[in-house]
């Protein structure tokens, strides 16, 4: 292959009609080509808005990064339908359901592939549809931001309270201005990770950390449901973090007194399943534990007779997150229990 084949490979083959330096709202799609034997020359075509006023800050928003994450794509939804380009200074990209496959099944992971497009950061320009969509987002979309935002929810299989985190990888002045988006973003609870127990380098929040650009991600509820105050969150969240960027000038106040931080403690925050079989949890979203404290049983439909076997917390702090359906198989996370921040003079 010759050099110039060889560049073309890492460019990206998606496409859009979006304008993205034409001032006003304009709704279309990203086009990702996909050729089977029902459509040739057929293309997945993701929901792609842009919304400009003048050369003020980029925010970029997405969900639907798993298809079956909702708060944050209803109230992306509601955004474009809402928000005009008079409201803003600068502009806005949003796509509601990033990876439209999964999101058109109702899964966490594309039906195309299997991908997990959030284990799938940096992609591939010639790769799976899962892997060009976050090529995609890693070469052109992120570059041109400032900001991001990657509305998450607990999905099919987990169910969170509402809560917004940052990864705290960068420079202090970084994650300075990460706690800052934080704080804007509000609501009660949020919290700081390193990444390294979930995804690590391969999610959202680590390909903006490579782009340097300023993100936060959430968990706004789950159980593939959808949580009012999680959607609630969103709205005002969203509308909170485009105000402190100067993008958007007018937004509902935050009350940041009322937002606790916390930070995942390693491994041990994820309780895991030590059996398969029928998981009975002790334990209710916003408990404080500490560690030893019983947080449920694991029974046995096919052997009744035999003694459920106990579940115990290994670390101490709030229950963040736990199982949304109760037939569970060893490894499963039961719960993420989080510990109290300490700060480091971050948050100032
Ligand atoms: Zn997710």
């Amino acid at each position: 292959m010759n050099q110039a084949a060889l560049k073309d490979r890492t460019r990206s083959r998606i496409t859009t009609r979006v304008p993205l330096d034409e001032d006003g709202k304009h709704c279309g799609f990203l086009s990702l080509p996909y050729s089977t034997h029902e459509s040739a020359y057929g293309r997945i075509q993701i929901p792609f808005v842009c919304i400009r006023n003048g050369n003020g800050p980029t925010a970029l928003l997405v969900a639907g990064n798993h298809g079956d994450e909702y708060e944050g794509q209803i109230a992306l939804g509601r955004l474009i339908r809402e928000l005009e380009p008079h409201q803003i200074d600068g502009r806005v990209l949003i796509l509601p359901a990033l990876n439209l496959p999964a999101v058109a099944a109702a899964r966490r992971t594309s039906p195309l592939d299997g991908g997990n497009l959030n284990r799938l950061f940096p992609g591939d320009a010639d790769g799976e549809p899962t892997a060009m969509i976050a090529h995609y987002v890693e070469s052109e979309l992120l570059p041109m931001a400032d900001l991001a935002i990657d509305l998450h929810s607990g999905g099919s299989s987990l169910v969170y309270l509402p809560c917004a985190i940052v990864r705290d990888n960068g420079s202090d002045d970084f994650v300075r201005r990460q706690f800052a988006a934080l704080k804007a973003f509000g609501g009660e609870f949020a919290y700081v990770t390193d990444g390294r127990n979930q995804g690590a380098e391969r999610t959202f929040g680590a390909a903006a950390d490579r782009c340097g650009v300023v993100a936060i991600t959430t968990e706004l509820g789950g159980g593939a449901s959808i949580d009012r105050d999680g959607t609630r969150l969103a709205e005002a969240g969203i509308r909170r973090v485009l105000h402190q960027a100067g993008i958007l000038k007018e937004a509902p106040p935050a009350d940041p007194d009322a937002l606790r931080l916390m930070k995942v403690e390693g491994a041990l925050s994820y309780i895991l399943a030590s059996e398969t079989g029928v998981f009975e949890p002790a334990l209710e979203l916003g408990d404080e534990v500490t560690v030893g404290a019983f947080a449920g049983q694991i029974s046995f439909p096919e052997t009744p007779w035999r003694e459920p076997v106990p579940v115990h917390a290994e670390a101490t702090g709030l229950v963040i997150c736990k199982r949304a359906v109760a037939w569970t198989g060893r490894g499963d996370c039961l719960f993420q229990i989080l510990a109290p921040y300490d700060g480091r003079g971050r948050l100032s």
